[in-house]
């Protein structure tokens, strides 16, 4: 198979710039292209990327010249992480551009960056916050030569798209691979994606969770691999969900690393944030001692897994040579992104959105709902379309025991075009016929849920996401995500 990256770039060998008259056009095509198609009603996310590489195929390389791009890749996380990463950008003075879009394909990426140049391919902004699928980092790299590439992690997902976690972890070590000159944000306690280390000559920061914290989630050990190094099983010292954790090779001695950005402490979560103590390691020159600081840091948004998030936003702007106190500060007001942890005030019933489209993930969203101590109602939405991967197996793994042990739990929705799966699923996990009700027409779901005055928490999968949240977008007067 041909492989899309090409060969490793040489060090010294530099991207092709075009030349101003075919970058002119191939913006021009791009605008164009957006304009017409928005016209049309269509959000049109690749084709104007498509149109503009057919015209000028290195133009994500003029229009991306001058600006800090940081690519943000993993998982689970790229959405949440990258807003926090824009809303640290703009704290500290910057402007900032995003892929709100969710396109985070290269031709979607393409159109976002081109459409936002001026007519000339000049960069409007002086940062990028791109997410990025982690197949198509290995395209993006090609053209783009990224301040800082963040992994958030790596778990099992959509397995009959990329082939497996190990494969996916090698799609990403081709891009870093290919970028010696960008820093790496990588995840302390994830072997797999902390292993990218290895590979490069690359700055790296490393973001994690300290053994102080505490946190003891479901562990599973099944994507963990083995060391790169020896091949031994690695063994944890703590471990904080899935195969996240103090892990240490016994074979030849690889160990986690002592993360630069570290929580140290969650003194308490709740619906709205976590309040936690960070430690931040910076250099302070080349021949000062790097310092250490430890301090009280508000996340206005809830879960351990968005306290990941927000380490990694806090090491990213390490990575940029960001002020690490605004970037901090910065968390306290920082918002959701579309469907993530989403809240929605229905007629005074809170209700939160929690995408869900893999084990790992939706095992942290159950951790994180279960720890309520108000009874509330849950939705879930199954649906196997193209865009949430066709094989649904991923729910036999995936701990709806835990969510259905629950005595706070008094009512679940089920929906979906897999609504039938999803219920047997339910019923062998424990819920019992009268929690079990079939969400229906989600207009219908959206009155009664309000009606019923419970706290809600929906946990759809992609399509199902865009299939329910129109209906509470409607009733709560919610704008769309693109405004
Ligand atoms: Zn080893």
């Amino acid at each position: 198979m041909r492989d899309p990256a090409g060969p490793a770039r040489r060090k010294g060998e530099n991207m092709k710039r075009p030349n101003p008259v075919t970058t002119v056009l191939s913006v021009a095509a791009c605008k164009l292209t957006r304009a017409a198609l928005r016209r049309t009603g269509r959000g049109g996310t690749a084709v104007p990327g498509i149109v503009a590489m057919k015209v000028e195929k290195n133009i994500l390389t003029a229009v991306s010249e001058g600006m800090k791009v940081i690519l943000v890749t993993g998982t689970n996380g790229k959405t949440t992480t990258c807003s926090m990463i824009e809303h640290v950008i703009t704290a500290c003075g910057h402007d900032c551009l995003l892929n709100k879009s969710g396109a985070n394909l290269l031709h979607g990426i393409a159109s976002d960056l081109i459409s936002t140049a001026d007519w000339r391919g000049r960069a409007q902004h002086s940062y990028a916050v791109l997410e990025c699928d982690e197949a198509a980092l290995k395209q993006v790299v090609r053209f783009v030569t990224p301040a800082a590439i963040v992994v958030t992690n790596l778990f099992s997902d959509q397995v009959d798209r990329y082939g497996g976690v190990e494969n996916t972890l090698k799609e990403i070590r081709k891009a870093v691979m290919l970028s010696p000159s960008s820093t790496l944000v990588l995840n302390a306690e994830d072997p797999l994606s902390s292993s990218l280390a290895l590979d490069t000559p690359a700055r790296t920061v490393f973001f994690g969770l300290d053994a102080s914290v505490g946190v003891q989630g479901d562990v599973d050990l099944s994507d963990a691999g083995v060391c790169p190094r020896c091949g031994s099983a690695y063994e944890y010292d703590y471990n904080i969900y899935a195969h996240l954790g103090g892990f240490r090779c016994p074979g030849c001695g690889l160990a986690r690393r002592d993360p630069d950005v570290a929580v140290t402490d969650i003194r308490g979560t709740g619906p709205s944030g976590s309040a936690v103590k960070m430690r931040v390691r910076q250099n302070g020159g080349a021949q000062a001692a790097p310092a250490q600081k430890e301090r009280e840091v508000q996340i206005a948004l809830p879960a351990v897994y968005n306290v990941y998030n927000a380490a990694a936003a806090v090491a990213a702007a390490l990575a940029l040579d960001l002020p690490a106190d605004t970037a901090m500060d910065a968390l306290s007001d920082v918002r959701s992104a579309f469907g993530r942890m989403e809240t929605f005030d229905l007629s005074g019933v809170r209700v939160q959105m929690i995408l869900v489209k893999n084990p790992a993930g939706c095992n942290q969203a159950f951790t994180y709902v279960t720890s309520s101590d108000e009874d509330y109602s849950a939705v879930l939405i199954l649906n196997n379309r193209t865009g949430d991967g066709v094989d649904f197996s991923w729910i036999e793994t995936t701990d709806y025991e835990k969510l259905c042990a629950d005595p706070h739990l008094k009512q679940i929705y089920y929906g979906g075009d897999r609504a039938e799966d999803l219920r047997d699923r339910l019923l062998r996990a424990g819920a019992s016929e009268d929690l079990l009700t079939p969400a229906g027409d989600y207009t219908a779901l959206v009155d009664r849920l309000a009606a019923e005055g419970r706290p809600v928490y929906v946990m759809p999968n992609y399509t199902g996401m865009m299939d329910l949240r129109p209906a509470l977008c409607k009733a709560t007067g919610t704008g769309d995500f693109w405004e």
